[in-house]
C-alpha cells in the first residue's frame, strides 16, 4: 500500500481529520480547491459559525484568526413567514466569516507530514486486495493512481466516495442557490424566510462585507424559478436586491430519516456532509464536520481493531442530535406549527 489513509476532500471535515491524525500514519489528502487565492473551486456557504462549531474550536484548542471575520457581526435573525407575513427576531450568536478564507486557513493547519494535493479531483475509489485504489486527476490534467488501506470520504454533499461505494445509501439532496448583491439596506441583517409554496426547506439572507447574500434550498425541479419568485415576494417586504454580482449553486444534503446518516464500512469512513451530517433545520454543517472528523481521528489514532464499528457507535449521539434536527425541521416547515410558534412570540425580541 502506498498510504495508510487517503482523505478525499479538504473542507472543514477533511482538513480537521488531516490535522488531528497521528503523524505516524502515512496520509494522502486530495482536494478540489486551490491552496491559496480566489481562483478555482469555492464552496458556496452562508459563512456563519454556530455555537456547536465554536465548541469544537474550544475542544480542539484552535482560535479563529480575525482576518477570516467579516463585517458586521449580527446578533439576531429576522424570521419571516411569507404565507402570513409574520416577522419575528430571534437572538443568535453566529460568527460572521469568509468561508473561502476559512477553508484555506483550515487547510494551512495540516501538518507537513501529510501529502496534500490541491486543485486535484478524485475520479474513482476501487476495491483491491487489502485496500483501495484511488484515481485522481492533478491540476495539469494528468491521471494518477495511489493505493491506501483506509479511505475517508470528506468530499461533501455530492460525495463521490458515497456515490461510488454506497449507491444504495443515497440521501435527499436539494439545490442551494445563492446570489450576491451590493448591500443597500440601511441596517445590515440576517434573515430566515419560509414559504411552503416555494420550498419545504427555507431561504436566507446574510449581510457580509458590503454584500447582501440571498440564498435558498429547493427541490431540484423548478429550483431557479422558485428562487426568483422568492426575490419577487421579498421585494414587496422591503428587501433590496438590484443586479446580482455573483450566482452560486451547489447540492446540499437535506436528511429526513435516521438512516440517511451513513458512516461507511470495510475501511471506508464518511465524515461531515458526505455522511449526511448536517442540520435539517438550519442547514448548518460545519460543526458536525468538525465533530465527526474529531471522533474518527480519535478512533484511528487509537489503533482500534474494528474502526468502522467503533466509528458507527461513537457517532450515535451525533446522529441522534441530527435526528432531533430532522424532527425540528418537520415542525418549523409545517405552516400550522410554524405559525403557532411565531404567533406565540416565544423568544421574539421586539425592535424599537
Ligand atoms: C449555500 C449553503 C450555505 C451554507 N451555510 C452554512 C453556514 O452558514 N454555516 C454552517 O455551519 N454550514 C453551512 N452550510 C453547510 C456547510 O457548508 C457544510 O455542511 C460543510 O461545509 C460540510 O463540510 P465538509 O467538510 O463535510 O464538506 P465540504 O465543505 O463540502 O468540503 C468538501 C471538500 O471536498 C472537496 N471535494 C469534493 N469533491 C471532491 C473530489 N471529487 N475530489 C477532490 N476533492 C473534492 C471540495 O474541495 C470541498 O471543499 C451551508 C451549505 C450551503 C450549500
Amino acid at each position: 500500500m502506498d498510504y495508510d489513509i487517503a482523505i478525499i476532500g479538504l473542507g472543514p471535515a477533511g482538513s480537521t481529520l488531516a490535522r488531528l491524525l497521528n503523524p505516524s500514519f502515512k496520509v494522502i489528502a486530495l482536494d478540489k480547491k486551490q491552496q491559496s487565492g480566489n481562483e478555482g473551486f469555492r464552496k458556496p456557504c452562508g459563512g456563519l459559525l454556530a455555537n456547536d462549531a465554536q465548541r469544537a474550536f474550544i475542544r480542539q484548542q484552535i482560535n479563529l484568526p480575525t482576518d477570516i471575520l467579516t463585517n458586521p457581526q449580527i446578533f439576531s435573525v429576522k424570521t419571516l413567514d411569507l404565507q402570513t407575513n409574520i416577522v419575528r427576531n430571534y437572538q443568535r450568536s453566529y460568527v460572521n466569516f469568509d468561508r473561502h478564507k476559512f477553508d484555506l486557513w483550515l487547510k494551512s493547519l495540516i501538518p507537513s507530514n501529510v501529502t496534500v494535493y490541491h486543485n486535484t479531483l478524485c475520479k474513482e475509489v476501487r476495491r483491491i486486495i487489502d485496500g483501495y485504489q484511488i484515481t485522481y486527476v492533478s491540476n495539469d490534467n494528468v491521471e494518477h493512481k495511489v493505493t491506501a488501506k483506509y479511505v475517508v470520504g470528506a468530499d461533501g454533499a455530492n460525495s463521490i466516495v458515497r456515490r461510488m461505494r454506497y449507491p444504495n445509501h443515497s440521501i435527499r439532496q436539494y439545490v442551494a442557490i445563492q446570489q450576491w448583491f451590493s448591500e443597500k439596506h440601511p441596517i445590515p441583517f440576517y434573515s430566515c424566510i419560509f414559504d411552503n409554496k416555494l420550498t419545504n426547506c427555507y431561504a436566507w439572507s446574510i449581510s457580509k462585507d458590503g454584500y447582501f447574500i440571498f440564498g435558498g434550498a429547493f427541490p431540484k425541479k423548478n429550483a431557479n424559478q422558485h428562487f426568483e419568485l422568492f426575490k419577487q415576494k421579498l421585494t414587496k417586504q422591503g428587501f433590496i436586491f438590484g443586479t446580482p454580482l455573483k450566482t452560486e449553486k451547489c447540492l446540499v444534503v437535506y436528511p429526513n430519516r435516521l438512516r440517511d446518516f451513513y458512516t461507511g464500512n470495510e475501511n471506508i469512513f464518511l465524515i461531515g456532509e458526505a455522511a449526511g451530517f448536517i442540520s435539517a433545520s438550519s442547514l448548518e454543517g460545519i460543526s458536525y464536520a468538525l465533530d465527526s472528523a474529531e471522533i474518527l481521528a480519535t478512533i484511528l489514532n487509537s489503533g482500534h481493531p474494528k474502526p468502522n464499528k467503533n466509528y458507527y457507535q461513537r457517532t450515535i449521539p451525533l446522529r441522534l442530535k441530527l435526528y432531533s434536527k430532522i424532527v425540528k425541521a418537520k415542525i418549523i416547515t409545517t405552516p400550522l406549527w410554524r405559525q403557532l410558534i411565531m404567533r406565540s412570540k416565544f423568544q421574539h425580541i421586539k425592535t424599537n
